[in-house]
């Protein structure tokens, strides 16, 4: 696909898209509890095929569905990235027994997915996450977790069967879909002190004993929360790729996902355009209608013009990691950056275009306004993207001297 325009049968794709998002996804997200997973919305994506679509096709693919589902029912569009955030590194880096187990069930929509790596003092510089993975060699470790062994010079510490196990301790928080998730992937600590080179990807079902968690009651419908891990016991089958690898699992799903995050908020920015053209076009004042105002028409057509730059920026991006090129991650930062921030200025822009009624509670602006606001702080706030950008600029410019 070029990355300047959808072929017809995408643009024939997205309008379908659409249209589900509004008659079959919207009632049943209304008939939901914000800040809870709504496992009969999911059940649906599943049902659609479109929860398949994430093991199945790339980012390009994935953009799509996100802008087109954000258009008009942004929890189905978030139901669906959820899954794939959460179930990507199984995906990617899970065994054959784990893919086998889980990804059949997101795929469906029966098990739902999530992805924790932000604790109370690791965000922005998750690097610096606390979360213990502690080697542990005492009698009972939770029968039944048994498993293959690890080869002995990457296992850290082997019961007398060689098998790899550990006990996770600490907090995660502002973990979407926490604490209802079906199983979570847990970036842990295994190696003290070694920052981003001594974390490991953990596979952890929800059932697993001294696991716990909270909801947390946020801006958007977006649900969240916290998890606590009170020596919560893992092997080596639970291992997500590679021990002390674990930090190149979160980055590697954080490239995918970046750009689609930018989808996400073209959606919400498309649909905030468009309901400002339909409401300046029929609204009357001073003697005609808001958009015979220049500033006004201007107005729009700004909100118009950077929504653009956006799509294709995140289109770019995602094109750019189908094809396997260097530049992903710059180019996945500015994407994001880009198209969020220009969701943030284009709904707040058809807010002031509406006046009052898009202040209503219930209104569409009143609901994107809640929405848009999250994405420039997950996934990596605008600054750090900016950071991310600069680090791949000056790498650049080294390797080629
Ligand atoms: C709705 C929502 C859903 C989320 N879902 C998940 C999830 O599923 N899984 C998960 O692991 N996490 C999730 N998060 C957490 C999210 O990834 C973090 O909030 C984010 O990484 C920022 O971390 P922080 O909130 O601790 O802010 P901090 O790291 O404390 O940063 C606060 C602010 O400081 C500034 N700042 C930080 N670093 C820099 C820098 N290097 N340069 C300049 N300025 C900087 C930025 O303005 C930033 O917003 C979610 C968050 C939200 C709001």
């Amino acid at each position: 696909m070029p990355a300047f325009s959808l072929d017809p049968p995408q643009t024939t794709w997205c309008a379908e898209l659409r249209t589900l998002a509004a008659e079959r996804l919207r009632p049943l997200a209304e008939k939901g509890e914000p800040g809870h997973v709504n496992r009969a919305l999911v059940a649906e994506l599943g049902q659609l095929g479109l929860l398949e679509r994430l093991f199945t096709s790339g980012a390009v693919d994935l953009c799509l569905m996100r802008e087109s589902l954000a258009y008009a029912c942004t929890e189905a569009e978030t139901a669906l990235a959820l899954q794939g955030l959460g179930a990507h590194p199984v995906h990617a880096h899970g065994t054959p027994a784990q893919r086998d187990r889980w990804l059949p069930r997101v795929a469906e929509g029966t098990a739902i997915a999530a992805f924790a790596l932000s604790e109370p003092a690791a965000g922005s510089d998750a690097a610096a996450l606390e979360l213990r993975a502690e080697a542990g060699l005492e009698e009972g470790l939770a029968e039944g977790l048994v498993t293959d062994p690890l080869p002995a010079e990457s296992a850290p510490a082997a019961e007398p069967d060689g098998t790899a196990r550990w006990r996770l301790t600490g907090e995660k928080c502002w973990i979407s879909n926490a604490p209802e998730a079906d199983f979570y992937t847990v970036f842990a600590r295994t190696t003290p002190g070694a920052g981003a080179r001594g974390v490991t990807a953990f596979l952890v079902p929800a059932d697993r004993p001294g696991l716990g968690g909270t909801s947390l009651d946020m801006l958007s419908p977006h649900p969240i929360g916290a998890l606590t891990f009170d020596a919560v016991p893992v092997t080596a089958d639970d291992v997500l790729g590679e021990i002390d690898r674990g930090f190149r699992v979160a980055m590697g799903t954080l490239n995918l996902f970046r750009p689609s995050v930018g989808a996400f908020a073209v959606g919400m920015a498309r649909a905030a355009l468009d309901a400002t053209l339909a409401h300046t076009a029929e609204r009357d004042a001073f003697g005609g209608k808001l958009k015979d105002l220049q500033t006004v028409a201007h107005q729009v057509a700004e909100m118009a013009l950077r929504t653009e730059a956006a799509r294709l920026m995140v289109y770019a991006a995602a094109t750019a990691y189908d094809e396997g090129a260097e530049d992903v991650p710059k180019r996945a930062a500015m994407a994001k950056l880009l198209a969020t921030e220009t969701a943030q200025y284009v709904v707040d822009q058809a807010v002031q275009l509406h006046g009052a009624r898009a202040l209503r509670r219930g209104h569409l602006l009143e609901h994107l306004y809640r929405e848009v606001r999250a994405p420039r702080v997950y996934e990596g706030a605008s600054e750090v993207q900016r950071g991310i950008i600069a680090k791949e600029l000056y790498a650049g410019r080294e390797a080629a001297q």
